[in-house]
């Protein structure tokens, strides 16, 4: 048996009420000593501790009830540990410095148009707009996190496949990390909108939830009792190649009858008879629009019916307690999500078995993914602070 060193101890510790300061929010010294499991003296030591490095304040909670001394609140100081985070996307790509506590202090994006959607020019322009922004704001990340569409290996960020942006086994953890100078995290954009919502949105407090978004393709993130479930050899949530079709349309990955041909953006352009080469601004009026229609339904015809097969399917493989719908599922009219959630709940065995299964919108809107991004780099970086 091998027993911890007490600075190993103290690490831990340090560690662990970091993160539920950071994933918190300002807390009082009390409350931190329940959810750890900590006297009040180690507490103090550990508050003392950050305080004293410039990673917390404390401060008398304003409303303090009742006799005695208030517990002092333990506030998360954002500058004081300060991560870059990168959402790659098909058209465009964005930038963030996100500080501890996970607010936003400064941002920038700009548009992918032919050469720019080349790895190596996204990876100069990232690393030209990050040292702006640092040099503006006067921060200095510790961390990068990167968001990309595609099938990534997290061991090393390897993007093995991002087809919609052309990309075929790129190094991209590598060529960040050399033109950034600090660790880089990349992930699945899916998977880290999955743990975005599961640290900061309408999956906080769930333990096991899916995360199902329509972008140009259909991806997804799993939740398992709290943590992101990885594949193998990390490659996992490829939800939208699911073959739900047999004989269906022919998908960019090789397969047939994937549910991404049936209920990704294409498909929804043709549900809602858009031409072909219609924006995905288009797609999001119309959806809007029908809001308005008397029956969104039917209007949608097929649509629902595979949106709806589609997650009976996850919902039975993963038994999870929540759904959240990302990106342009977000815009189905609300008659669509309430029929889905009661054919889910009717279909679903699982679904019967555990007495139901939220199914939700996704509501962190387009900062979701360097949301996510943010938390993969904070992951690595809150055991080090
Ligand atoms: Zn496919």
């Amino acid at each position: 048996m091998t027993v911890a060193r007490p600075d190993e101890v103290r690490r831990y510790n340090r560690a662990a009420l970091l993160r539920l300061l950071h994933k918190g929010g300002p807390t009082t010294r009390a409350a931190l000593s329940t959810e750890l499991g900590l006297n009040r003296s180690t507490i103090k030591m550990l508050v003392d501790g950050l305080a004293g490095d410039g990673v917390v304040e404390e401060r008398v909670p304003r409303l303090a009830q009742g006799a005695g001394r208030p517990s002092l609140l333990v506030l998360p100081q954002a500058q004081a540990v300060v991560v870059l985070a990168v959402d790659v996307q098909v058209e465009h790509a964005g930038i963030a410095l996100v500080g501890l506590g996970g607010e936003i202090l400064g941002r920038n994006s700009w548009n992918l148009r032919g050469r720019q959607r080349e790895p190596e020019e996204v990876v100069c322009h990232v690393a030209e707009s990050a040292a702006l922004l640092a040099q503006d704001l006067g921060l200095r990340p510790v961390a990068a996190g990167v968001s990309v569409p595609g099938i990534v290996r997290r061991s090393d960020g390897m993007v093995h496949g991002a087809a919609n942006l052309g990309w075929l086994d790129v190094p991209l953890g590598e060529r960040m990390g050399t033109a950034l100078g600090v660790p880089v995290v990349v992930g699945n954009d899916a998977e880290l909108g999955a743990l975005a919502e599961f640290v900061r949105g309408v999956g906080r407090g769930a333990s096991d939830a899916v995360f199902v978004s329509a972008d140009v393709g259909v991806g997804g993130g799993i939740i398992a009792q709290g943590a992101l479930l990885r594949g193998s050899a990390g490659y996992l949530g490829e939800i939208g190649h699911m073959t739900v079709r047999p004989g269906g349309r022919r998908c960019h990955c090789g397969n047939v009858g994937c549910w991404e041909t049936e209920v990704g953006e294409a498909a929804l352009r043709r549900a809602l008879g858009l031409g072909e080469g219609r924006p995905r601004g288009a797609i999001v009026a119309e959806l809007h629009e029908l809001q308005r229609d008397p029956d969104p339904v039917a209007r949608l015809g097929d649509y629902v019916d595979w949106l709806i097969l589609g997650l009976v399917n996850v919902v039975n493989v993963f038994g999870p307690e929540l759904v959240v719908l990302g990106d342009l599922f977000t815009a189905l009219p609300t008659p669509v999500v309430d029929r889905a959630r009661a054919e889910v709940r009717a279909r679903s065995m699982v679904s019967r078995a555990q007495g139901g299964v939220r199914i939700e919108k996704s509501t962190l809107g387009p900062d979701l993914k360097l949301l996510g991004a943010a938390e993969a780099a904070f992951d690595s970086v809150l055991t080090r602070v």
